[in-house]
């Protein structure tokens, strides 16, 4: 059993985890100061009596130590150590993409194999690299920002500063701000705005959402094929908001996909949808900690 520490920028979701199920779970929003959230972790982690706690943090981090993390208030925080001095106990502390593919290959959908990428798709897309077993966090605690690489040189701005990235492109909530953009320049349509799902439903009646969702399969078919050409791996784990229309987009992402990778690895490389979606953050987190 472990206790699972998802901290997003406006709430923080916890609960105790035995092999991939919640036990019990709890949620409360999240402190907009850094000696706040350090005394509410600290509190949360002082009532679970037991030894094994992991936290997921959307950022970079390195051994512990926060670098970097756009949307909460702990960047250039030795984390762990602090959190060893206030309660004693060690705790891993992990990127959240990274955390899922933990979890994944530990109680989830790719607990058979050796090597995966994971791929989250939601606000952003998330990114996680596990090879023969070990995840791969990069010298400087960025790996794997895979969501940042660069598909189209004057693309649209990404959060990052840079152009044309991944998730700029192919996120869900990108795909949503292209279609907007699109209606406001003047391209007809019924509404003004869709969600993912919207645009997956109406992929063959209205053109604007044709387009919408052959711009995702498209870009996400080939985003992914870039990677796997790189990697090789056994297998691509896909969670976040987008999997809950997966098997509505799956199929012609993947036909892309397919046609944009290496000959010798063609109908090799197996696309799956995550175990889990519910809770994922805390699953995540609470695989991370050690057994
Ligand atoms: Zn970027």
């Amino acid at each position: 059993m472990s206790l699972g520490i998802d901290v997003g920028g406006t709430k923080i979701a916890y609960g105790e985890v035995a092999n991939g199920r919640i036990l019990w779970k709890n949620t409360i929003a999240t402190p907009q100061s850094k000696n706040e959230l350090i005394a509410t972790l600290t509190k949360i982690i002082d009532t679970y009596s037991g030894k094994e706690i992991g936290i997921g943090i959307p950022g970079q981090i390195k051994n512990g130590y926060v670098i970097f993390t756009p949307n909460i208030p702990l960047s250039d925080t030795p984390l762990s150590e602090i959190l060893l001095k206030k309660t004693g106990k060690r705790i891993s502390v992990e990127n959240d993409a990274n955390a899922f593919l933990i979890a994944e290959y530990r109680w989830g959908a790719v607990s058979s194999y050796d090597s995966a990428i994971g791929i989250t798709l939601g606000t952003g897309i998330g990114g996680a690299i596990m090879i023969e077993g070990k995840l791969w966090s990069g010298a400087h605690g960025a790996g794997a920002e895979l969501g940042h690489m660069a598909l189209i040189e004057d693309g649209p701005l990404c959060g990052c500063g840079s152009r044309g990235c991944f998730e700029a492109i192919a996120s869900p909530r990108s795909i949503e701000k292209w279609v907007k953009e699109q209606i406001k320049n003047g391209f007809p349509s019924q509404k003004t705005l869709y969600s993912l799902k919207e645009i997956i439903e109406c992929r063959n009646k209205e053109p604007i959402c044709t387009m919408a969702y052959e711009r995702f399969v498209r870009f996400l078919g080939m985003g992914v094929a870039n990677l796997v050409n790189i990697l090789d791996p056994d297998i691509v784990v896909f969670g976040g908001s987008g999997v809950l229309s997966w098997e509505k987009w799956k199929d012609d992402a993947y036909a892309i996909f397919n046609r944009r990778i290496l000959p010798s690895l063609k109908g090799k490389v197996k696309w799956v949808k995550a175990r889990f979606l519910a809770d994922s953050g805390i699953i995540g987190a609470a695989a991370t900690a050690s057994p």
